[in-house]
């Protein structure tokens, strides 16, 4: 069974929300969790309105507390109380996020009805499971403590036919071959014969995205971005606002192809977009010189990753 990890872009806006871009929100689907990394004001309309799935194992990953980040949590937390919707949430946040929890819960009179986790981290390996493993990484913005999160999806085994294998046991080509190939187990001259005879696992490549937060270029997002499957950067501001992007520690579009290209990632979606790009076209295309590879995020782009693809 090939699995995907499927990403979908919410909200795509940096600090000011507009027509058609909403504050910060992506999610990622894989087997039965939601990744949701950061969110913004609108964050729950689009998780609705986009069918976003949130009562499996879901996990919140905040990059940093600034409100364009995290003013949707409590609208998102408060509607699931109101669904009853039981099943654990665990956040992953920098530190700070336990105490912002605390006064957002008292402020808001909210206590909620399910399991909930809150795990603060400065740069570190927070979980490996089977299924998957979150680091997160310093990087360089204007809170307290700014994170990155590098995403690894660990494959399931593919079993593959080895033709060699059944012609040695003497299995003959067709009917038989194909039932082996569906997993089911075959009679050749009364003798019983597995799958597992006959399959090999093959172990596919592993899924890694990186996510940079709101950050200026630095060496911790080449490193954790290097070769990874998806790197969604920071490209607060169109090419010519680089002052700009220095003085509130963003990064312009070109600086977040330079990092695309210096971690020689697959490929980069850019995103928290400022209202100072007055023609996204052309400023993709300036950053599509560097890093060929390149794409805009928008409000409900999907962008699925799978294993067979990797291979
Ligand atoms: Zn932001
Ligand atoms: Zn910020």
């Amino acid at each position: 069974m090939t699995e995907t990890v499927e990403v979908v872009f919410l909200g795509t806006a940096a600090s000011l929300p507009q027509k058609n871009r909403k504050q910060s929100c992506t999610t990622i689907k894989f087997k039965d969790y939601t990744l949701i990394i950061d969110m913004g004001e609108s964050a729950q309309n689009l998780i609705r309105e986009y069918q976003i799935k949130t009562s499996n194992k879901l996990f919140i990953l905040l990059t940093h507390l600034h409100a364009d980040h995290t003013i949707g949590l409590i609208g998102f937390l408060s509607s699931r109380n109101l669904l009853k919707i039981n099943s654990k949430v665990t956040v992953i946040g920098p530190p700070g996020t336990r105490r912002f929890f605390y006064f957002m819960f008292l402020s808001f009179n909210f206590l909620p009805k399910f399991e909930l986790e809150i795990i603060e981290t400065e740069g570190e390996i927070i979980l490996n499971n089977l299924d998957f493993s979150i680091k997160s990484f310093p990087v360089k913005h204007s809170s307290p403590f700014n994170l990155g999160y590098k995403i690894t999806f660990y494959p399931s085994s593919i079993a593959t036919f080895n033709p060699e294998k059944a012609e040695k046991k003497g299995i003959p080509k067709g009917v038989l071959w194909k039932k082996l190939q569906d997993g089911f187990p075959i009679e050749v001259d009364g003798k019983k014969i597995l799958p597992s005879e006959i399959l090999e696992p093959k172990i596919s490549k592993e899924i890694q995205i990186t996510f940079s937060g709101d950050t200026r270029p630095c060496e911790t997002l080449v490193e954790n971005a290097r070769e990874v499957d998806l790197l969604v950067c920071d490209a607060t501001y169109p090419e010519e606002c680089e002052d700009r992007a220095k003085e509130f520690l963003h990064s312009t579009i070109e600086e977040a192809a330079i990092v695309a290209q210096k971690a020689n990632c697959k490929q980069v979606v850019f995103t928290h977009f400022s209202e100072f790009y007055t023609d996204f076209e052309s400023s993709l295309e300036k950053a599509k010189a560097i890093f060929e590879n390149s794409s805009l995020a928008e409000e409900g782009k999907r962008i699925i990753l799978d294993y067979t693809s990797n291979l």
